[in-house]
């Protein structure tokens, strides 16, 4: 063998598990395995999990805070007429090098697999090619997954249809849309069935922004789950946002519900944007805006949480840290019980994995040896701390590590340290 992880705790709650790797596979997960390998790893007990996945985000944006100037609002109106600005200047060099910084990011977070969205209403294309080489250059430690998003509207934007074609004849993977941003209800409607078809023919996934919207009235995720299943689609479509089901009326959402669990449609909140952009035309009582995320998991759909932005003209915060995604989500929709929390930890993990179609992603023998060492020893906890990342594994090779938190203490008849871990 070439690694062996001993004394994990994993996500489903096993403890003193060993995990065997060999030729960037995991070989055997068990108790006390008796293998030899070159190198040994102890988790002392610490909880090793499959890599982070980030369902929803926008690379071609990500890093550019303060170019050409900051968001002094903090609004998305702001945020919007700044990226009107910013699009002209971009080069696909600084492109290039602010979406590899990120990536540097994600990987020291143990984030090892992102879709990100890619606008396409740029006719040069210029971002979409800046992304396909970062995907190519990446690709050894970090699954980067693309998205041909029309910004502008697929059917209001002159061209944005002709490039979205021409985006995913270049490589693009997964069709985009924005059908609460079309000119009419009618026309959103539109967008879906034309999207959708296109991708069935191509056999494609698809992946909207749906619904970002406080509109009680803006339903178009019901016309994603009805083309999802009349084309076929179950399981490789997903609803991004879906922030107007937080407002629409609760008899339609009983109706709703029922209809995208059978659609096979997977949804995708994005909890640290959602909380700050939705509810902004409101006074008090102030709505948050979130997707229902736990009426969503109680009916059987596939929820995850998505990252959205880091550093860019709409939010000026963020790292990579799937954890404090996980965090915000878990507060916002008020998922405090034990399984609840759990849900959410799955909801950066485990259900991502599976709507971006990853092969292999696991703690299973013949799955990829990606894993990643928290310095917490249950989901929970992880979450709790927003865990430092120990070690970081890709293909059986540690590609990151990261020291324990612990401060130092100086203070009489006290502890020399501590490391905010409840001592039993
Ligand atoms: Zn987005």
């Amino acid at each position: 063998m070439d690694l062996v992880v001993r004394n994990a705790s994993l996500p489903d709650g096993r403890r003193q598990i060993d995990i065997a790797i060999d030729q960037g596979r995991i070989a055997a997960v068990g108790e006390r395995l008796a293998v030899n390998a070159a190198r040994e790893i102890d988790a002392e007990g610490d909880l090793v999990t499959p890599p982070f996945v980030d369902a929803h985000f926008h690379m071609d944006a990500t890093l550019s805070y303060g170019l050409p100037r900051v968001n002094r609002s903090g609004t998305l109106l702001e945020g919007i007429s700044l990226w009107g600005e910013l699009k002209p200047e971009l080069t696909q060099d600084a492109l290039i090098e602010r979406a590899m910084q990120y990536c540097d990011w994600a990987v020291a977070r143990g984030l090892l697999a992102i879709r990100s969205h890619v606008d396409i209403c740029d006719d040069r294309l210029l971002a979409v090619e800046a992304l396909l080489e970062v995907r190519r250059r990446v690709a050894p430690y970090l699954d980067l997954q693309l998205v041909a998003f029309p910004q502008d509207g697929i059917l209001r934007s002159p061209t944005a249809l002709a490039n979205l074609k021409r985006a995913i004849g270049m490589g693009v993977d997964v069709v985009g849309g924005i059908p609460h941003f079309e000119r009419t209800m009618a026309e959103g409607a539109a967008s879906v069935r034309l999207l959708c078809e296109f991708a069935a023919e191509r056999g494609l996934r698809v992946d909207m922004h749906c619904d970002e919207s406080d509109d009680p009235m803006s339903r178009h995720i019901e016309t994603l789950a009805f083309e999802t299943q009349r084309l076929g689609l179950q399981g490789r479509v997903a609803g991004s946002h879906l922030t107007s089901m937080h407002s629409m009326d609760n008899y339609y959402v009983s109706k709703l519900l029922p209809l995208i669990a059978e659609s096979g449609v997977a949804a995708i909140a994005n909890p640290l944007i959602n909380i700050t952009l939705q509810g902004r035309h409101d006074s008090y009582p102030k709505r948050r805006g979130m997707t229902r995320v736990p009426e969503l998991l109680a009916a059987g759909v596939d929820v995850a949480f998505g990252h959205d932005c880091v550093m860019d003209p709409w939010y000026g915060l963020g790292s990579g840290d799937m954890l404090e995604v996980a965090h915000m989500g878990l507060h916002v929709a008020q998922m405090t019980g034990q399984e609840a929390m759990h849900q959410c930890f799955l909801a950066v993990t485990e259900t991502p994995a599976r709507i971006l179609g990853l092969e292999d992603y696991g703690i299973a023998p013949g799955c990829h040896a990606d894993l990643v060492l928290l310095d917490a020893g249950s989901t929970v906890e992880a979450i709790r701390l927003r865990a430092a990342r120990r070690m970081v594994i890709r293909r059986g090779q540690v590609v990151s590590e990261s020291p324990r938190s612990r401060a130092t203490l100086h203070l009489p008849g006290r502890p020399a340290a501590t490391a905010f871990r409840l001592e039993r």
